[in-house]
């Protein structure tokens, strides 16, 4: 808990709709220390409850709007009427910026995700939402939502290929990482042929990129996709006799 405390600080946010300002927690990057990261790229610290992604969210507590730093700065004036009418005008107040649990971090990105939704945000932000929100529901072992959310993340992620909108925020993703993403994605919704096909393309990248790791991450999860491939044919309706 002391740990929890010296590890978060306020940052401030103004609402974009009500243009209230108000503090919401961050965590200090000095604080963490990685203990794993998943293949598609979900990361554990030893300390999961100042895990990042549970502050990524930042919810206006007199309206009700829900945005991280990624969401345009501007709200249009169809967009303000949106939200006016959707969020606010059915809004609590409540605070949402102090520390939280996974459960408190869950309504905040289902807030968000209302909020992209109605104000149009690019489809990389979305997914964004989406998967993260598929993360906190695997670290409650809720595999029922976990897979719900990552298929909808992954049709966002290609929706955001396909519109090039995926270096859109996140200075980290190129398109050799949304490629493997998707593949890996795919994969987890057992949607076999797709992950093979987006694991393929990346793979072209061999030569034509500086990200290695990706590509041996791609051949690793092309060769597991294949697998499981196998598996899920040997699982159908022949095999259900036995
Ligand atoms: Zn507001």
């Amino acid at each position: 808990m002391i740990e929890q405390v010296a590890a978060l600080y306020d940052k401030k946010f103004n609402c974009p709709y009500c243009e209230n300002s108000f503090a919401s927690k961050r965590v200090r990057s000095g604080s963490l220390s990685m203990i794993k990261r998943d293949s598609d790229f979900c990361t554990y610290f030893k300390e999961q409850s100042i895990n990042p992604i549970l502050y990524t969210v930042n919810v206006c507590p007199s309206c009700g709007f829900a945005f991280t730093e990624l969401f345009t700065e501007r709200l249009n004036p169809a967009q303000k009427r949106l939200v006016g009418e959707r969020i606010a005008a059915k809004w609590t107040p409540k605070e949402l910026g102090g520390n939280r649990s996974l459960s408190m971090a869950a309504a905040a990105y289902k807030l968000a995700i209302y909020a992209a939704e109605l104000t149009d945000q690019v489809h990389s932000v979305k997914a964004g939402l989406y998967l993260r929100l598929a993360w906190l529901y695997r670290f409650t072992e809720n595999a029922s939502e976990e897979k719900r959310f990552l298929q909808i993340a992954v049709n966002e992620y290609e929706q955001s290929y396909i519109h090039s909108d995926y270096t859109r925020g996140d200075k980290e993703m190129s398109e050799v990482r949304v490629l493997y993403l998707i593949g890996e994605l795919m994969r987890r919704i057992e949607q076999y042929d797709k992950a093979i096909q987006y694991f393929s393309r990346t793979l072209e990248f061999r030569n034509r990129t500086v990200e290695t790791g990706i590509l041996q991450m791609a051949q690793d999860q092309w060769a597991q996709a294949r697998e499981d491939y196998k598996e899920q044919q040997k699982g159908l309706p022949s095999a259900k006799i036995s």
